[in-house]
């Protein structure tokens, strides 16, 4: 095994690698360190699940399973790049396209009826989704700006949208029947095993069973009221009308993958409420399902004039809908994971609280999210910067985050544990002794659901907490709402860990509410806070201040300390930006910022050379950061036109301030006298490799594929510069 491996991704970020892998590889063997790669992209994924339908040649290692063992182990250092987490659209394009590539993979089963065919299903549904992360996350989650990046964003304040103090944007959330009030929670005091049972007049369902869980396990359940959510839906509708403001949802449809699209579904059914009640059935027997979203549902009535009509009709009395494109018509309601709202609500509130409407103008927005458990993380943000005005970029300290997620801690490991009930009953999680640790009364239609933290994940998380907070010296807040019954269990476990290791008083407890005002308070005044929180709020949080910090979170560090010792580190917060890969293809220009990978390279150096003493690694670490550090004060970063400098020029940019920092430290005369000839090669021939760079720029072209691009042809298009090829060697 590589000392460090470099995941083979999808998208932007694989073509980045095609040119920057070449570099990384050259510069770490002086160290002595090898780096690898494990492929964990799409294409690699399906293709590993199917050996029996692939000849020998064609068949490839499991590398997801490969890397998912690598982690439990003290040796792992992992530098992973986004990855797509495929929707079924997606998934069947990959398949397609491998399939014209002759390799003989089953189509996607869409509706599955033999044995066979659902075997095939359940291979496809499980590299669906966010099913990379998951297998990786054997850690808890420190993500921060890294310093360069920081310092940098502060200099070249990013522009902000003005909050008007009258602005009519507010976030509404339910104020009862929702996951966050009806949640009940219990630790475990000995190793369990539960079932999940349903009891209604006709008898007893088994939801599931053989659950098994450890001692000290957190474990949750709660429900949502499908009828709360109707009326409490309808009703914000009407007040939408009346504010004159967008009517926009918010949720997690990609991450919550049974919850949310439920209760996305309620909405496209509470909006075309009347077309419902009118022309149910006929839309039933169209195959409308309110879940698949209104761009769905129209494609399946198309057809028919009196439906298309009332939907046109109710449309028009409706309040307007928040935009994911107006050119192009598509709404809020349209796809369910369109708007995502870690995403979505820090771009609206960095735009001053402005969404895109159908007129294709920005207006106020009442900011729809069911769930209360998170949604007052929002309402105060907005509230906070109506009485105070926009933050300063320039002058604001940072928010980083400490985030309990190691072994799918809490909701984001719930989708085997959630259910939309059938029929109105009670919904129990018996123990294997018989004791009922919780029960709901439920209605049919409600969705039910149950999560669970381990004790090794918590106390690990907080332990994170005390190291990082000793580190910044800064204030410091876990944001746990004490009257919330899973945070009081986690409340149970923080106290005493702080205690017993005497840093009680560094340490604060809030509810999220009051932790988003007062950590928006502290970095108003240019101090720096550490948010250490559950894993929903990690996710939203790494977003949230880096996008009002930033401009963006996908520059951020995000370093996964591995329970066993390991390090995973995660390039940048964003995703595999599929636009980026369809100017390449049309202009050959990669707009793509490989600055994630610069600073997960220099940690993951810097690592090595703390696990394995290896101080070579340490000097090629700091001149990682040196190179960073450089590349933003020079303004090297690739621009987004054709014709003027991409991703592959910063990565020639970054190689020379690499080297140039090798050459003139004094901490290895070896290092330095072995760079300084790499270095002169690299400056001395900056017009010509600049040229070659700038060349290929304008034309399209081919790489043999997308989702399985061809090794040669994405070569000769990522390196397109002998002379930089040649000194690279
Ligand atoms: P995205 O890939 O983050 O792209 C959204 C936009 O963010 C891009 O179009 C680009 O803006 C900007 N962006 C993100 N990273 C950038 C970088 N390094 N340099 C420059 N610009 C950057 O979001 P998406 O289109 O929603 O998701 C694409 C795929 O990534 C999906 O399959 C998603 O599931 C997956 N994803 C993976 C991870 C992960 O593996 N950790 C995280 C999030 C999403 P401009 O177009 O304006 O340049």
């Amino acid at each position: 095994m590589s000392d460090i491996i470099y995941t083979k991704v999808d998208e932007a970020p694989e073509l980045a690698s095609a040119s920057f892998l070449p570099i990384i590889q050259k510069f770490a063997a002086t160290a002595g360190v090898s780096v690898g790669t494990k492929d964990i992209s799409l294409a690699g994924r399906i293709l590993a699940s199917f050996p029996e339908h692939l000849s020998a040649a064609q068949r490839q290692s499991d590398d997801l399973a490969e890397l998912g063992r690598l982690v439990k182990t003290a040796d792992a250092n992992v530098i992973k790049l986004p990855n797509i987490s495929a929707s079924v659209p997606q998934l069947v394009a990959a398949v397609k396209e491998l399939q014209s590539q002759g390799f003989a993979l089953p189509d996607y089963p869409e509706a599955p009826q033999t044995d066979a065919d659902k075997l095939v299903r359940a291979k496809y549904d499980g590299i669906k989704g966010s099913a990379v992360n998951p297998v990786l996350r054997e850690g808890n989650s420190d993500r921060r700006a890294a310093k360069a990046v920081k310092s940098f964003a502060q200099n070249n304040p990013h522009r902000m949208g003005d909050w008007a103090a009258d602005s009519k944007t507010h976030v509404s959330a339910m104020s009862g029947g929702d996951f966050f009030s009806n949640e009940t929670s219990a630790t475990l005091a000995k190793d369990s095993t539960a079932k999940i049972v349903l009891t209604t007049g006709a008898g007893e369902t088994i939801l599931k069973e053989d659950i098994a869980y450890t001692a000290g396990t957190v474990v949750d359940a709660t429900f949502m009221s499908a009828a709360a959510l109707q009326a409490f839906l309808t009703d914000e509708i009407e007040k939408t009308k009346a504010d004159g403001t967008l009517f926009s949802l918010h949720m997690k449809a990609t991450m919550m993958k049974v919850s949310d699209p439920i209760i996305f579904g309620h909405a496209v059914k509470a909006f075309l409420a009347p077309v419902f009640e009118k022309h149910g059935d006929a839309m039933r027997d169209l195959g409308v399902n309110p879940n698949s979203g209104l761009g769905d549902l129209l494609a399946r009535v198309n057809d028919n004039a009196a439906i298309m009509k009332d939907i046109e009709a109710c449309m028009a009395s409706r309040p307007p809908l928040y935009m994911v494109d107006s050119d192009k018509g598509i709404t809020n309601l349209h796809v369910s994971s369109d708007v995502i709202i870690d995403a979505s609500m820090p771009a609206l509130i960095r735009a001053g609280g402005k969404g895109w409407g159908p007129d294709g103008r920005e207006s106020d927005a009442n900011c729809v999210i069911p769930d209360n458990s998170y949604a007052p993380v929002y309402d105060e943000t907005i509230k906070f910067f109506k009485e105070n005005g926009k933050l300063n970029p320039a002058t604001a300290g940072t928010v980083q985050n400490v985030g309990l997620m190691a072994q799918k801690a809490e909701e984001y490991g719930s989708h085997p544990t959630t259910f939309e009930i059938a029929e109105a009953g009670t919904v129990k999680m018996i123990l294997d002794d018989g004791t009922v640790l919780h029960s709901h009364t439920v209605e049919a239609g409600d969705i039910w659901r149950s999560a669970s933290a381990r004790k090794a994940p918590i106390e690990d998380w907080v332990n994170l907490a005390i190291d990082r907070q000793k580190a910044e010296g800064c204030r410091a807040i876990f944001w746990l709402d004490a009257a919330r019954a899973h945070d009081a269990e986690l409340v149970a476990y923080v106290k005493p860990i702080l205690e017993a290791k005497g840093v009680a008083d560094k340490f604060e407890i809030m509810a999220p509410r009051e932790a988003t005002r007062a950590s928006l308070e502290t970095i108003t005044k240019g101090d720096n806070t550490i948010a250490i929180t559950g894993n929903v709020l990690r996710d939203y949080l790494t977003d949230l201040f880096p996008i009002l910090e930033l401009a963006t979170s996908a520059k951020m560090l995000s370093i996964v300390k591995l329970m066993n010792g390991g390090g995973l580190f995660e390039t940048g917060a964003g995703g595999s930006a599929p636009k980026h890969v369809q100017q390449l293809l049309k202009e050959n220009h990669l707009r793509w910022d490989s600055l994630g990978e610069f600073c997960a390279l220099g940690e993951s150096l810097i690592f090595l050379a703390d696990i394995k003493g290896n101080e070579k690694a340490r000097v090629l670490g700091q001149a990682v950061d040196a190179a960073t550090q450089a590349i933003l004060d020079n303004g090297r970063s690739p621009s987004r036109k054709v014709g003027e400098p991409d991703n592959r020029d910063s990565h020639y940019w970054f190689a020379r301030y690499w080297a140039e920092a090798l050459a003139a430290q004094t901490d290895n005369a070896k290092l330095a006298a072995h760079f300084a000839p790499i270095a002169e090669a690299l400056s001395g021939n900056e017009d010509k490799i600049l040229s070659e760079l700038a060349d290929v720029q304008g034309p399209n072209v081919d790489l043999g594929g997308y989702y399985r691009t061809d090794a040669a042809k994405t070569a000769a298009v990522m390196r397109p510069s002998e002379t930089l090829n040649a000194i690279i060697g």
